[in-house]
């Protein structure tokens, strides 16, 4: 449930209402129904402007069966199943070599070897399943700007609005993004290692259907990958993650599409006909 401010007391206090961070606090609450808990989350960004929140933009995500079968315990996969697109096969192949690997579905024994969410749908369903919990309460937006440890747990300070308040969890769930100040400033580190590549993430539109079929392809500037994405306005729509040498990517977003699409067409092939 929304709440416009907080109470002094949490057993859970999660930052970030992110993929993550929402995901956890939905299924923490359904596993512990009987435990009486208090959970809080705390979100920097209102779910009203749900495409500025960077989990639930425009991108997609590939959800494997167990992510699914998560999703289906937590009782959203009936919401989710109305926009996800089944990944039916999969064609994993080499950028100059000869031959490609296909896994399928039939193969399997399974209906679908994974499905892809549209960002945004799934931030919909989330941010709805949210809002209507009794054991959650949301503050959106809301800004988590320190954590002191105590005897007792943590100590929260909260920005709601233009005034800050102190929160206490007896726990606190770090879901604030990978790049946290917050895991900083705990002294919580991590390691990073430059690729020297980048990932130009866009979706594009092809001239044959793709079937259901995700492309996994590796190339000499990393791996190219495009995700099936339902139809869209007569388009059959997928979901582009293409890795490219760092110095090139800047070349590549500043080019125009006829180019842009060239350079794609050259490493993904003419697989779907015309992108
Ligand atoms: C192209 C691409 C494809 C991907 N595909 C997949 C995939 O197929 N499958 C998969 O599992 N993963 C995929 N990922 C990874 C996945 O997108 C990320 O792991 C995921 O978005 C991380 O979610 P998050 O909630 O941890 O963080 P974020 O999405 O960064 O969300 C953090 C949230 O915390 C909020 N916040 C930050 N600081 C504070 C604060 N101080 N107080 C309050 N709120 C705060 C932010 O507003 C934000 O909403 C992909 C990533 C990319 C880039």
């Amino acid at each position: 449930m929304h709440i416009e401010s907080p109470q002094p007391q949490y057993d859970v206090v999660v930052v970030g209402g992110g993929m993550v961070g929402a995901s956890f606090a939905l299924d923490l609450a359904r596993r512990c129904d009987n435990a009486d808990l208090k959970i809080l989350i705390v979100e920097a960004i209102a779910s009203s402007d749900l495409n500025d929140q960077p989990s639930f933009d425009a991108r997609s995500t590939a959800l494997s069966f167990g992510s699914k079968t998560i999703y289906e315990a937590m009782g959203l996969w009936s919401a989710l199943a109305e926009t996800v697109t089944p990944i039916l096969q999969i064609q994993v192949s080499d950028r100059g070599r000869f031959g490609s690997t296909q896994l399928t579905h039939a193969e399997q024994g399974v209906a679908a070897l994974g499905y892809v969410v549209e960002n945004r749908e799934l931030g919909r369903v989330l941010n709805h399943s949210l809002a209507a919990s009794s054991v959650i309460e949301q503050l959106a937006p809301a800004t988590i700007t320190g954590v002191v440890p105590r005897a007792s747990g943590m100590q929260l300070t909260v920005l709601n609005g233009d005034h800050e308040i102190e929160v206490n969890g007896s726990l606190v769930v770090l879901a604030d993004g990978g790049r946290s100040p917050i895991c900083k400033n705990l002294g919580i580190g991590h390691k990073q290692e430059d690729y020297g590549q980048h990932a130009i993430i866009t979706n594009i539109a092809f001239e044959l259907s793709h079937a259901g079929t995700a492309f996994e392809r590796f190339t000499d500037s990393g791996p190219l990958a495009v995700l099936p994405l339902a139809s869209f306005d007569g388009l059959n729509r997928g979901a582009l993650v293409w890795t490219v040498a760092a110095e090139r990517s800047a070349d590549l977003l500043d080019c125009d599409d006829k180019r842009f699409l060239a350079g794609l067409t050259d490493y993904f092939g003419g697989r779907l006909g015309e992108i």
